[in-house]
């Protein structure tokens, strides 16, 4: 939730990237208030965070520097930073399943009893998953 000091924080750091092109909001305090109203509105549609906004404000001037963002423009840039940060947050778990699964097919590799999906006949001819502890002949 972006409250107006929120947005208030969003147009200075707009201000601190684009000293030369950026609106003078802050010298009318009526002005800036309601300007940072409606951005708190604008951002608070998408559920965008303060992070993230504060974050596509330096990546939009950093890439496009001629021009202050409107907010629509922070907007978009910050929608593409949290896409990239859920990517990011979701990476670790998934190299945690590659790991399980490079060391489950490598017990099979060195299991000189089961099939190389891991099963393994039992003596009353059913099929079970091995556990790749057993010896031969036990
Ligand atoms: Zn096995």
């Amino acid at each position: 939730m972006i409250t107006r000091a929120d947005a208030l924080e969003i147009m200075t750091a707009v201000i601190g990237a684009h000293p030369r092109t950026a609106p003078r909001w802050h010298d009318d305090h009526d002005a800036a208030r309601a300007t940072a109203d409606i951005w708190a509105k604008m951002f608070n549609r998408h559920t965008l965070t303060k992070r993230d906004l504060l974050d596509a404000v330096v990546r939009r001037a950093a890439d496009n520097p001629i021009t202050a963002p409107e907010p629509g423009e922070i907007i978009a840039v910050a929608r593409a930073v949290r896409r990239e940060r859920s990517e990011r947050e979701k990476a670790p778990s998934m190299q945690i399943d590659r790991d399980a699964a490079d060391e489950r097919r490598q017990a099979i590799e060195a299991c000189r009893l089961c099939d190389p999906n891991g099963w393994i006949d039992t003596d009353d001819g059913r099929l079970t998953r091995c556990d790749h502890n057993r010896q031969i002949g036990s």
